[in-house]
């Protein structure tokens, strides 16, 4: 029996544009273990919410996955029609997105909406949904004496809270979370990631944490793949990565994070030079060597592949 819950191989997502196709996920490969809290981390335009956005089958008009497969268990979910997907959607993936207000419907009670989830998703009746769905809020710390509230009468950490118990409601397999908590207070931030973790935990269910920070990661994630420009710059155990990263793009990530030790706040923060290149201007070779310290000649001519599974670079070739 394996324990590989997601399997992406290969993934290419193109935009078509009549000056050349955009690509913004190329030729990505990773999987997700069952009870995994796996994270991708990178600046905007890494490609972190369109790999995303591919699994859940949410890539907006015209884009397209050009090639590669992407597997949930035994189904090839990539080449589900519509209503097939949205069967696996909010069933077998859950997901939770940065801005709790545009996940939950203003003109519902937030009661009312768990209720739906999971009738829609589940085979109870609308007395054992009503049931879980008081469970549901207790479990994410909201008195389920709130049931017939709205969405406006919750703070911001509350409504996260909501939309994490929506998420969890039909009992997926896998969450997709992309920056759940960049909208809220930093110290609401780690009640809700504590939160996400341990339920995620209890149901060992996998979870896909995106973000574009790396103390979220260190703290939440049992593995991290950072993504630069639409590929995999590196994957590994966040503790080693974290401790050892290889890719010169992680090296610079890890230096920029700010980091508060023994009292101490540090003063200087490194900074990556440049920035993210655009899809359309994206430079021959590694994407990463006009920013790269370690830049080598070959860099400049070809993209390196992903060596054993860890890290694409010309420097563990
Ligand atoms: Fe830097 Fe070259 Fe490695 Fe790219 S392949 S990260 S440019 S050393």
């Amino acid at each position: 029996m394996t324990d590989i819950l997601l399997s992406v191989r290969n993934l290419r997502v193109v935009f078509p544009h009549r000056h050349g196709d955009l690509v913004p996920i190329d030729d990505i490969s990773f999987n997700v273990k069952k009870g995994e809290i796996i994270g991708f981390v990178g600046e905007s335009g890494a490609g972190k919410s369109m790999t995303g956005a591919a699994i859940m089958g949410l890539i907006d008009d015209p884009g397209i996955i050009e090639s590669g497969e992407i597997w949930l268990g035994d189904v090839r979910i990539d080449q589900l029609d519509a209503k097939r997907l949205i069967k696996i959607r909010g069933k077998r993936i859950g997901m939770i997105f940065q801005d709790p207000l545009t996940s939950l419907n203003p003109l519902k009670t937030i009661g009312d909406q768990l209720v739906e989830t999971i009738l829609a998703h589940l085979p109870v009746n609308a007395d054992q949904a009503k049931r879980k769905a008081l469970i549901g809020l207790e479990e994410v710390g909201i008195d389920s004496g709130r049931f017939n509230a709205f969405p406006h009468e919750f703070s911001g950490g509350m409504r996260q809270r909501v939309v994490i118990a929506l998420a969890l409601a039909a009992e997926p397999e896998l969450i997709i979370a992309d920056e759940p908590t960049t909208a809220l207070d930093v110290s609401v931030q780690a009640q809700v990631l504590e939160l996400l973790k341990k339920l995620c935990r209890e149901r060992n269910a996998s979870v896909m944490l995106i973000t574009h920070d790396m103390g979220v990661i260190a703290e939440t994630t049992d593995r991290v793949a950072v993504l630069y420009a639409g590929r995999l710059a590196e994957i590994g155990n966040t503790a080693s990565l974290l401790s050892s990263p290889r890719h010169p793009y992680t090296r610079g990530l890890i230096a920029s994070t700010p980091s508060v030790e023994h009292g101490d706040i540090s003063t200087h923060l490194y900074q990556i030079e440049g920035s993210m290149p655009r899809l359309d201007a994206l430079p021959t070779g590694c994407s990463f060597h006009p920013r790269c310290q370690d830049a080598l000649p070959r860099c400049r001519l070809r993209q390196p592949e992903v060596i054993n599974e860890s890290v694409a670079c010309f420097l563990y070739e």
